[in-house]
């Protein structure tokens, strides 16, 4: 299965940290049965944008990537520096279609200086690969796991996202090789 990631861009200064998309990439072929098709940027729809929320809606975000998609990208997943929200939750990481063609991962709370704290890009990749790896999960037809260290855990705080591991637990792991079979 090959999955295209591409970076969302925003006319704000909100670009993707440079290292960002390269190291989902990697995650993403090391845990995933999956092959990464790096493609073009594409700027952000404008009309994603709440200006009453000053954030982007994640549904719009992929109702644009869905409309984007190249030929013979089945699946694609884009990743943004601005912060999205779905109209039930103040905010999230990121969405995906469950089991279809497109997702989104947002960096913005992955940052520590999103927090008031210095900078970590170590901290920022690590969580980034484990961002990409469960929305990509979610495309390839992964629901959320409850197992502990599980990377298809949801997480709510960033925290949790720091207690996770990057790779689907065995139960996870074999559920993925039943759905791609
Ligand atoms: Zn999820
Ligand atoms: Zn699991």
């Amino acid at each position: 299965m090959v999955v295209g990631v591409f970076e969302l861009r925003t006319p704000e200064d909100r670009a993707v940290p440079q290292g960002v998309i390269p190291a989902m990439a990697a995650a993403l072929e090391q845990c995933l049965p999956v092959r990464v098709a790096g493609l073009k940027p594409l700027e952000i729809p404008q009309g994603a944008y709440d200006a009453r929320r000053a954030q982007w809606s994640a549904p719009a975000v992929l109702e644009s990537v869905l409309a984007s998609l190249p030929e013979g990208i089945p699946k694609a997943l884009a990743v943004t520096g601005v912060d999205l929200f779905i109209p039930m939750l103040s905010f999230v990481y990121g969405q995906a279609q469950l089991k279809g063609r497109a997702g989104v991962v947002s960096v913005a709370r992955l940052r520590q200086e999103f927090y008031g704290l210095p900078g970590n890009e170590a901290l920022l990749l690590e969580r980034a690969r484990k961002e990409a790896v469960h929305e990509a999960g979610h495309l390839l037809g992964l629901v959320h796991c409850s197992s502990p260290g599980c990377v298809m855990r949801l997480s709510v705080q960033v925290g949790q996202i720091d207690l996770k591991g990057e790779a689907p637990c065995p139960s996870c792991a074999a559920r993925l090789r039943e759905v791609s079979a």
